[in-house]
């Protein structure tokens, strides 16, 4: 890091500020140029905030980061690709997984039928969320710890690992046997979330959120991983433009820039995404070219009387026409599903 200081700078407190950085660890090393002098911070400035220091007015003209702010998820850190295993089904370095499911359990025969339907063309996790983060509080907010049950015996009759919303830490006990927690768009930034779900020992589905830049989502798998958890795979579900077609934008280019800052699994969910049933098949092969390490896909075997997000999932017809076409994809760019 290095900051800048200003040429009618305070030098009373020029001379306290560096001996807090002194004393807070850092090795300073200063040059002075013609016109300005700088101060390069030599240590561990993860820690350090640049509003902070830019507070300190009449001594700091700008602040340069030259690390990022994030450690362990950066792959300048770890260069290797993280493989990321959900109840033995591998994620990450070619390991490609298809996760599948309704938007939300509505009913035993709804999430049994689609559970069995998604087996049955090849979808490697089972989705259905239990906990819905609604826009409106009038809309239905999915069956909760009962939802969470009929998830739990489709993953029982199907043997397919399951992956759903957590909303709050206190429901955690309740998902003692979900194998993979999911962090939705609207929970990105939820950091008490982000910070109990770094204390437990179990892969999170992070999604980005709605508005949040790509940095933002990583510093948000950094408060997972810094509590401990390793286990943090990307996701991302689309995002606000202006762009009034589709529901959201999906940012593809999201997937190479994350691989390039992070070594951490990338997902893409192109349901979320387009909100419109139609697109979810291009943007599907699209998220796969781009290198993606798997897919998020909404499916309902009655998409008409949805609860929730009908209009956006495939009927499991529709969806096994789909995992043709990503297995064929898949192969082609060399990666495997298994
Ligand atoms: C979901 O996966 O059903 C969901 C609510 O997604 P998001 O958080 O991306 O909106
Ligand atoms: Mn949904």
């Amino acid at each position: 890091m290095v900051i800048v200081l200003k040429a009618d700078r305070n030098l009373e407190k020029t001379a306290a500020l560096k001996k807090r950085l002194r004393e807070r660890g850092f090795e300073l090393h200063e040059s002075k140029g013609e016109t300005s002098r700088l101060i390069g911070l030599v240590g561990d400035t993860s820690v350090l905030d640049i509003d902070d220091l830019l507070a300190i007015d009449d001594v700091v003209e700008d602040v340069k980061r030259i690390q990022e702010p994030y450690k362990k998820a950066n792959r300048k850190i770890n260069p290797e690709n993280t493989v990321i295993e959900v109840a033995g089904t591998k994620i990450g370095d070619g390991n490609f997984q298809v996760i599948a499911g309704p938007c939300s359990v509505e009913t035993e025969e709804q999430i049994t039928e689609v559970a069995n339907d998604v087996k049955a063309s090849g979808a490697h996790l089972l989705r259905g969320g239990a906990f819905k983060p609604r826009t409106s509080p009038y809309s239905f907010q999915g069956l909760e710890s009962d939802g969470l049950k009929l998830l739990l015996a489709a993953k029982k009759n199907t043997g397919l690992p399951i992956v759903t919303e957590i909303m709050t830490p206190e429901h955690l006990d309740l998902f003692e046997d979900v194998d993979m927690v999911q962090v939705g768009a609207r929970n990105m930034q939820n950091f008490q979330l982000l910070k109990a779900l770094g204390k437990i020992d179990k892969p999170v589905l992070l999604k980005r959120g709605l508005a949040n830049t790509l940095e933002e989502l990583v510093m948000s798998a950094e408060y997972i991983m810094a509590g401990g958890n390793d286990k943090v795979i990307l996701c991302e579900r689309g995002i606000r433009t202006f762009e009034t077609s589709m529901r959201n934008t999906l940012d593809i280019s999201a997937v190479p820039m994350l691989k390039k800052m992070t070594h951490l699994p990338v997902i893409i969910d192109p349901s979320h995404a387009a909100g419109i049933r139609w697109m979810v098949e291009p943007l599907a092969m699209a998220a796969i070219a781009v290198g993606a390490d798997g897919l998020m896909i909404e499916v309902h075997n009655d998409p008409e009387n949805a609860l929730c997000d009908g209009a956006q999932s495939l009927r499991p017809e529709q969806f096994d026409k789909l995992m043709k076409k990503i297995e064929g994809a898949v192969e082609f760019f060399g990666k495997t599903m298994n």
